[in-house]
């Protein structure tokens, strides 16, 4: 006899699910929508797996952070972390929602001019930029680069004079405080490979405001991701201010003070990180040190306002243990639970499959990889071969960290707005998988 199955911690049922996801609603007749658009259509007419997006919960949430940054007394410029996802129509809507972009790559840089986001609002972040990217960003004139070490604020110093250009820096800072997630989504403990540490800072920043080409105008700092509590935050404001004080008194100006990103949202059943408690940690220690403010925010505004569509490819039954759904999506489509062990919420499309009696079951994909796998032991409804499920809150790091591993093409992805939606990328050929392959002649086999 197999030994049951115990959990340590119930997974919430599917009606608690949708209670922590009021983006989502269950119609008895059309099964999952999103916003006015039954999921089930979009599966049948586009096939899966397919990314969805909705413009509203886009919208929504970018409007409820900046109306609390707004209610704090708060005025801040915000830039969205656009490696959460840096689809052109996400970032026109962002734009158009008052955001401009935090930006960690040249092509980041041109993906958000390209969505019409000015160059005045876009910052750029990252620990190792190349002098082409450098480069870029003096030419198109963006509003601030984030600094990350002495040797970047050199390489950018003499990069900007060869130029004839001069760039606003804000040094990144450690501020050396554990955020409490998870450590692959941590950045701001000592020992860490971003920003420069905390004790280093004042330094540096004398360095930056003697030299030519760039103009220091205050810090910078990024802790990490999926906060869900204010005091990680609070402990690098104050930290932060206490530079920002100790810089002014060494006799240099600072006018910008850069928040980061880092709120969390609720996958499982650990709530949601809230806007106001982030701008109250915020105002409490940086709001009375008149700078202007900016934040980073990705996850918080994306992640909700998306889901990963699939298909049941089949059920493999296991002996004595839970039985594996495998789907027809994969690591490669989504890799937060292979790399994080994250845990997404996976909801039936169909009316009738949402209701089926809850069973325990593994639910992995179809690539070769032992880490391919969605849930491991997951109270779900029974789904059937054929049947259709979203996996919930992958709006942000989901379609951006796909890859084509296994000769699997990149899936299609759907905007919903209100009650309509339209195809926002096409699935890719398998044809454009091998395109770019040159097989040089002399090994090529006579024909
Ligand atoms: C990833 C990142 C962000 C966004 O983080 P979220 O957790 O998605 O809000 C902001 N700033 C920097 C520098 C980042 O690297």
């Amino acid at each position: 006899m197999a030994e049951p199955i115990v959990f340590s911690s119930p997974d919430p049922t599917m009606r608690e699910l949708l209670a922590t996801h009021p983006q989502l609603t269950l119609d008895v007749q059309c099964g999952l929508m999103l916003e006015g658009v039954p999921l089930l259509a979009i599966a049948d007419e586009m096939g899966t797996p397919c990314w969805v997006v909705s413009a509203g919960t886009l919208r929504a949430r970018a409007g409820r952070l900046l109306g609390a940054m707004a209610q704090a007394g708060l005025s801040v410029s915000p830039h969205f972390a656009v490696k959460a996802n840096d689809h052109l129509a996400v970032l026109e809507i962002l734009g158009q929602a008052g955001f401009g972009a935090d930006v960690v790559s040249g092509g980041e840089l041109l993906r958000a001019r390209k969505a019409g986001i000015p160059a005045s609002r876009i910052v750029f972040s990252g620990v190792g930029k190349t002098d082409a990217e450098l480069r870029l960003a003096l030419a198109e004139g963006i509003a601030q680069v984030n600094v990350e070490s002495a040797e970047e604020l050199e390489i950018l110093s003499g990069l900007a004079v060869q130029t004839g250009r001069e760039m606003r820096v804000l040094l990144r800072v450690n501020p050396d405080v554990d955020a409490g997630t998870h450590a692959k989504i941590t950045t701001g403990v000592a020992g860490n490979k971003f920003g420069v540490p905390w004790d280093e800072a004042l330094e540096l920043y004398r360095r930056a405001a003697a030299l030519p080409g760039v103009r220091a105008a205050g810090y910078a700092m990024h802790i990490g991701s999926q906060i869900l509590s204010a005091a990680p935050f609070r402990a690098a404001y104050a930290r932060m201010a206490e530079l920002v004080r100790a810089t002014r008194e060494a006799g240099l100006p600072v006018s910008v003070v850069d928040c980061g990103g880092g709120l969390g949202i609720c996958y499982r059943d650990e709530g949601e990180g809230s806007p106001d408690a982030w701008a109250g940690a915020i105002r409490a220690e940086l709001g009375g040190l008149d700078v202007r403010l900016a934040i980073e925010p990705g996850r918080w505004i994306a992640a909700p306002a998306g889901v990963l569509l699939s298909t049941v490819v089949l059920r493999k039954a296991v002996t004595g243990g839970a039985p594996f759904i495998i789907l027809d999506a994969a690591m490669n489509d989504l890799l937060r639970p292979s790399l994080y062990d994250a845990w997404h919420g996976i909801v039936p499309l169909s009316p009738r499959d949402a209701v089926a009696e809850p069973e325990i079951a593994a639910v992995v994909g179809p690539v070769c990889e032992s880490g391919d796998m969605f849930a491991q032991e997951r109270s779900l409804p029974r789904l059937e071969r054929g049947a259709r499920v979203a996996v919930l809150d992958t709006g942000a790091y989901g379609a951006v960290m796909s890859s084509t591993y296994n000769a699997r093409p990149l899936a299609a992805q759907v905007l919903v707005d209100g009650d309509r939606w339209s195809v926002i990328r096409a699935r890719q050929g398998v044809e454009a998988l091998w395109a770019e392959d040159i097989v040089p002649e002399r090994i090529r086999s006579p024909v």
